[in-house]
């Protein structure tokens, strides 16, 4: 009899992880919180620890064709840093792994880690470690972030949503996303006419926030700075939809999402009307804007009324009631939540 083999897009990537580690529990007293947030937590003697890990793959979350290596090695520190400040915990130290081929010079990889040094200084983290090693093709990288925060009770999860409480987003969404779809249209005009120019310099900034996206360091000190705690928070790394979803599973709800109050760019609208794509798909599909999505007790409103770039979207509201999006028209429509998938 032949064993079983299964493809593993059946799973996706979430249901991927769940099914490989469902079997583990924690077992030491230590861990807070394991799988199933943007960070883990661990219990110190005097503190907690949250720490996280993400890769990057040649060929799948960069292409080394228009990513410049600095910028790379910028991104790879911020993805990381991201998922820390969502847990409202400031980083302190990183790991960077990484695998790489022989095309890969010291020249070129002083300038990934000037990247990378670039987001240290910036975001005041330490490099304290990794490894290396060889790949037959391509590279691979893998940043671990780490941070340190006295009072548990500051620490946000995915988990902690109640019903009736404000959906918020920070900055703006879709830009990384058209970004993406600009590098990638000029790459294959480029392919069929090596002769021709890029033309990027009219779309800078939808580039810079694919290609050297930030973490919102400024929202987590404003936070700290008024005194508020969000009740759950989460970056948006997957697209807005994905991420809420997270959010409501998580926290065993649903929300319904205002389309006339998600927030993007005249920019980032206009690009998607060129592509053929509607604004909104791409403000809830998009990915990688590494803004915060977080929920809050209506009674601390009044707290984010001068906080910059903020954007009330929405409302969290019981599970039956599922996710989803009310138009200014008055129809509404079943979110559905696309995560990724590309092995
Ligand atoms: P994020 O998008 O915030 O980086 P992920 O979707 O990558 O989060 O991961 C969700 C959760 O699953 C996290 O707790 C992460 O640590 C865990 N996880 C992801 N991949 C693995 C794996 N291969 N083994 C164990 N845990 C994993
Ligand atoms: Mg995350």
């Amino acid at each position: 009899m032949t064993k079983k083999v299964t493809d593993v897009n059946e799973y996706g990537e979430f249901g991927l992880i769940d099914h490989l580690t469902k079997s583990f529990g924690s077992t030491n007293p230590s861990t807070l919180k394991g799988i199933g947030d943007d960070a883990a937590i661990i219990k110190n003697a005097k503190d907690y620890t949250a720490i996280s890990t993400d890769m990057l793959m040649e060929g799948i979350h960069f292409d080394i064709r228009y990513s410049p290596l600095k910028h790379l090695g910028y991104k790879s520190v911020v993805v990381n840093l991201s998922d820390i400040y969502a847990m409202n915990v400031i980083p302190s130290q990183i790991t960077v792994s990484m695998a790489i081929s022989s095309k890969y010079s010291v020249e070129a990889l002083e300038e990934f880690y000037d990247g990378i040094k670039t987001a240290c200084d910036f975001y005041n983290v330490d490099l304290i470690g990794g490894d290396t090693t060889s790949s037959l093709k391509g590279m691979a990288i893998s940043v671990t972030a780490i941070g340190t925060i006295a009072d548990k009770s500051k620490i946000t999860y995915r988990s902690g949503a109640k019903k009736g409480d404000i959906l918020c987003v920070t900055g703006s969404l879709g830009a990384a996303y058209l970004g993406l779809q600009i590098l990638e249209r000029e790459k294959q005009l480029f392919l069929s006419d090596k002769q021709m120019t890029p033309e990027l310099d009219s779309h800078t900034y939808l580039i810079e926030r694919q290609l050297k996206p930030e973490a919102n360091k400024a929202a987590i000190e404003y936070f700290d700075k008024i005194g508020l705690i969000p009740t759950s928070m989460i970056d948006i790394s997957d697209g807005l939809s994905s991420d809420l979803m997270h959010i409501c599973k998580q926290s065993d709800l649903g929300a319904f999402i205002e389309e006339d109050k998600v927030p993007m760019i005249e920019e980032a609208k206009a690009a998607a009307l060129v592509f053929n794509m509607d604004p909104i798909t791409c403000a809830l599909n998009g990915g990688e804007d590494y803004e915060l999505l977080f929920t809050l007790d209506p009674m601390d409103i009044e707290k984010i009324k001068f906080m910059p770039d903020v954007h009330i979207i929405g409302e969290m509201v019981d599970k039956k009631d599922k996710l989803t999006l009310h138009t200014p028209g008055g129809s509404i429509h079943p979110l559905k939540a696309q995560g990724w998938n590309h092995f």
